[in-house]
C-alpha cells in the first residue's frame, strides 16, 4: 500500500551510458560525476552499479562523499568543489578521497595540516567560466607548490566548461586555448570534459573524463547530436490516475482557472504534483505518455495532484498509469515545457517518491 508516484531507475541503461562515455575516448580514465544523490537516482545505487567500471565517483562535498565511504565504496571519491573547512582534510587523506583544489589558500591549508596519508589533488584553473578556480597566470606556481607538498600523491589539471553544450559558440574552444596555454610546461594528467565535452568536443576529452549528466540518459543539447542521440534514460518518473471528469465546454480545471475547456472534455487527476519535484511551471501542452500514445497536461500543476486531457484515451481511467518522463518522452523534452533543463527535473524529485530499481 502507497502512493502511486514513483521513479524507476534502469541501472543497465546507466552502464550502458558510461560506457558510450568511456568509448569515445578509450584510453582515458573516466569518473562518474554522481555529486546531488546521483542527480536524484540515488548515489549509493548508481555507485554500485558503476563500481567495477567507473575509475573514480565525484561528488559535491564531503557529505556526500561520506554517505559513498559508509556504503562501501571503495574506488576514489573526488570532491568537485574541494574541501569548504581544512578541517575536512583528515577524513580525506583517512579515507583515501581526493580533492579539487579551486584557490591559493587550500594550498596553504592543505601545507598545514597533519595527514595521515598523502592526497590526490586536482588543481582547478579558471579558464574562463570565472566561478571556481586558480587564475591561468598563478597557475604553475601553484602545481610547483602542491607537487613539492608531503602532504600531495598526484596531481590533475583540471578545469571546467560554461557553454560546452552551446554547439555554434567558440567559448569553448578559448577556454581549451587558456587551459592549454597555462599547462603547456606542465607534464600531468589533465580533466576538461563534462557530459557536453565529452560528447561534442573532441579536444576537451584528456586523461579523466567526468560525465555526470549523459550517465543518467539525458542529452545537455537542445537539438539532435550524433553521440548523444545514443543515451538511454535512467530514470521513468510515473503516477497513476486517480479521478477521471467530463469537462463540459466553458468549464475550467485547477488552481487559478487558467485551462477551460473549448470542447467536451475527459480530464484525469493524476497523483504528482510540485511537492514531489514535478515543477509547477509545467505549462499546457506539457507532453506525458498513457497506454503507449502521447497525451498532455492541462492547468495548473497543484502540490499533489495535476490534470491531463484524457478526451482521446477512451480507456484510460482511475489506476491507469502515466509516465512523466522515461525512455518514451524524455526529461530533456519536458524541460522546455518547464522554462528549465534535465538537470533540475532529475535533482528536484522529492522523498515521498519511492525509488525503484531495475537491472541491478
Ligand atoms: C557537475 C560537474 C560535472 C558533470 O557535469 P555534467 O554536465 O552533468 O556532465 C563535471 N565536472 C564538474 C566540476 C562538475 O561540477
Amino acid at each position: 500500500m502507497s502512493r502511486a508516484a514513483k521513479i524507476t531507475v534502469d541501472l543497465d541503461a546507466i552502464r550502458h551510458n558510461f560506457r558510450l562515455a568511456r568509448s569515445l575516448q578509450p584510453a582515458a580514465n573516466a569518473a562518474a560525476i554522481i555529486k546531488a544523490n546521483g542527480y536524484g537516482h540515488g548515489a549509493v545505487e548508481v555507485a554500485k552499479a558503476l563500481e567495477s567500471e567507473a575509475d573514480a565517483f565525484g561528488v559535491a562535498c564531503i557529505e556526500e562523499g561520506v554517505e559513498l565511504v559508509e556504503a562501501g565504496i571503495s574506488k576514489p571519491v573526488l570532491l568537485l568543489e574541494g574541501f569548504f573547512e581544512a578541517s575536512e582534510l583528515e577524513y580525506i587523506s583517512d579515507n583515501g578521497m581526493w580533492s579539487a583544489v579551486h584557490s591559493l589558500e587550500q594550498i596553504d591549508q592543505i601545507a598545514a595540516a597533519q595527514l595521515s596519508q598523502p592526497i590526490n589533488v586536482w588543481l582547478k584553473m579558471d579558464s574562463g567560466m570565472h566561478r571556481l578556480g586558480v587564475n591561468p597566470q598563478d597557475y604553475q606556481e601553484a602545481y610547483k607548490r602542491l607537487k613539492a607538498l608531503d602532504n600531495v600523491a598526484d596531481v590533475i589539471l583540471m578545469s571546467h566548461f560554461s557553454s560546452a553544450d552551446e554547439l555554434d559558440k567558440s567559448v569553448t574552444a578559448e577556454q581549451i586555448e587558456v587551459f592549454n596555454a597555462a599547462t603547456a610546461d606542465i607534464d600531468a594528467p589533465a580533466s576538461l570534459a563534462n557530459s557536453a565535452g565529452t560528447l561534442a568536443w573532441e579536444d576537451a576529452r584528456r586523461d579523466w573524463l567526468r560525465p555526470g549528466l549523459m550517465l543518467y540518459g539525458a542529452t545537455p543539447f537542445p537539438d539532435a547530436q550524433d553521440n548523444a542521440d545514443k543515451l538511454i534514460p535512467a530514470m521513468t518518473l510515473t503516477s497513476e490516475v486517480i479521478a477521471v471528469r467530463d469537462v463540459p465546454v466553458g468549464e475550467s480545471v485547477g488552481y487559478a482557472c487558467t485551462w477551460t475547456a473549448d470542447k467536451p472534455s475527459r480530464v484525469g487527476t493524476v497523483a504528482l504534483g510540485y511537492a514531489d519535484g514535478y515543477p509547477r511551471h509545467a505549462e499546457t501542452g506539457t507532453p506525458v505518455w498513457i497506454n503507449g500514445q502521447r497525451s498532455r497536461i492541462i492547468g495548473r500543476v497543484s502540490m499533489d495532484m495535476l490534470a491531463i486531457d484524457l478526451t482521446d484515451l477512451p480507456e484510460a481511467g482511475v489506476g491507469t498509469e502515466v509516465e512523466f518522463w522515461g525512455k518514451h518522452i524524455t526529461a530533456a523534452e519536458v524541460a522546455p515545457y518547464c522554462g528549465t533543463i534535465p538537470y533540475t527535473l532529475f535533482t528536484g524529485i522529492t522523498r515521498r517518491v519511492h525509488k525503484h530499481y531495475i537491472n541491478r
